[in-house]
């Protein structure tokens, strides 16, 4: 997974280091360090600190899988076509 934080944007809050201290942490005022290629082990409370980051400061960008795309083509439709 990518993780990006707009730190133009970014008010030093510390609710992510907080949620997620191995992947986002403070270093003096407003001077936010992160891991911008964290492992998947980390995702839930990635998302857990990008959903409660204030200012929605944090994006999470999910790699797409090589070999996803004719099977979740296929799996999407089946999921998704029962509206009649
Ligand atoms: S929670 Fe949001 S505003 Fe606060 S330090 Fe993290 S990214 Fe910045």
């Amino acid at each position: 997974m990518r993780v990006v934080v707009d730190l133009a944007v970014c008010q030093g809050y510390a609710q992510c280091a907080f949620l997620a201290p191995d992947a986002f942490r403070l270093s003096g005022p407003e001077g936010l360090m992160y891991d911008p290629g964290p492992d998947d082990g980390q995702r839930a409370a990635i998302l857990r600190a990008a959903a409660a980051c204030p200012v929605q400061a944090i994006s999470v960008e999910q790699p797409q899988p090589a070999a996803a795309g004719p099977a979740a083509a296929a799996s999407a439709g089946g999921e998704g076509g029962h509206g009649r």
